[in-house]
């Protein structure tokens, strides 16, 4: 009896032994545990894109910290290592990744989602360097890179996307275009709203708080200049009379924020008559609902103010 016991439960402890988890293989499959395609991304609206177009079939990895601006983040050793392991590195193009000209990519697996629109980038001259967040100083000169506030751009990053996800799953590839075509429409939506905003606003000028809308001023005909300053920083005296300066020439009522700013800095713009609104380019992450809805959001902020 004894030892029919004993040997039940030595039975089971190499049982238990057997079921232990093997350890993950080094350098073998892109494919992740879930035996998915892993789909990297370099900012958030690729994520959002993928996301929306190969919905359960892929793994997305968007490895940006959230309280950086995913445009001056440079990744971890590791980060680049699962990179390296990644099915597709989904890049933003026109210069947003500075350091992927640092890193040896999979070259055959990394697809720059802005190629088929890089004859039309807008190269800046401004070397005035400055810092938000933990990623130090750096310039806005040179390419522009928010694309995806042009609307049509959006849709072709989108394109480029849903390109990559059916050479991974072309046997889904039904379902991706499906995915394609709705995500595509509600750009297109967007886009034909600020159409019309951009042709009743008739040229009237504007300030944005910091230099990345060039894209968006470009396509819906937007009279904007651009100071350098933060949401979350009240301007002191050097920046009012930076902004003063700006006025002088280009008479702005109203100035477009990249997030929310601070009551301060809102009621010291109301006190030379310049009204705040939001226009948030979302390249991280949003406190609140998801690329869409941000964007439809900013999308009505300037249809209310420009009625
Ligand atoms: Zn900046």
């Amino acid at each position: 009896m004894m030892t029919g016991r004993f040997t039940a439960l030595l039975l089971l402890l190499s049982l238990i032994a057997a079921c232990k988890p093997t350890p993950p293989s080094v350098g073998a499959a892109s494919s992740g545990t879930s035996g998915k395609p892993s789909v990297y991304v370099v900012n958030y609206p690729l994520r959002y894109y993928a996301e929306r177009i190969g919905g359960d079939l892929i793994d997305v990895h968007f490895p940006a910290p959230a309280d950086e601006d995913p445009a001056f983040w440079t990744p971890s050793d590791e980060v680049v290592s699962a990179l390296q392991q990644a099915s597709v590195i989904l890049m933003n193009g026109a210069t947003y990744s500075k350091w992927a000209d640092k890193v040896t990519l999979p070259t055959a697996k990394v697809v720059d989602t802005s190629a088929s629109f890089a004859s039309s980038y807008i190269v800046t001259k401004s070397d005035v360097t400055h810092s938000h967040g933990p990623g130090g100083d750096h310039s806005h000169s040179g390419t522009a890179f928010t694309t995806w506030i042009d609307f049509t751009q959006a849709i072709s990053q989108a394109k480029a996307v849903h390109g990559a996800l059916v050479k991974l799953l072309p046997v889904s590839a039904t379902g991706l275009d499906a995915n394609l075509a709705k995500l595509s429409e509600e750009l297109r939506v967007l886009d034909e709203r600020l159409k019309t905003l951009g042709q009743r606003m008739k040229g009237e000028p504007v300030v944005a708080s910091h230099p990345v809308y060039q894209y968006f001023a470009r396509r819906y005909g937007i009279n904007l200049q651009a100071v350098l300053w933060e949401p979350e920083t009240v301007p002191d005296e050097k920046a009012m009379a930076d902004l003063q300066a700006i006025l002088a020439k280009h008479a702005a009522k109203w100035m477009i924020w990249e997030g929310d700013p601070a009551a301060e800095s809102v009621a010291k713009l109301q006190a030379i008559g310049v009204q705040s609104l939001v226009f948030s380019p979302s390249g991280n992450v949003p406190e609140k609902g998801d690329f869409m809805s941000v964007m439809q959001a900013n999308v009505a902020a300037l249809e209310k103010a420009f009625p």
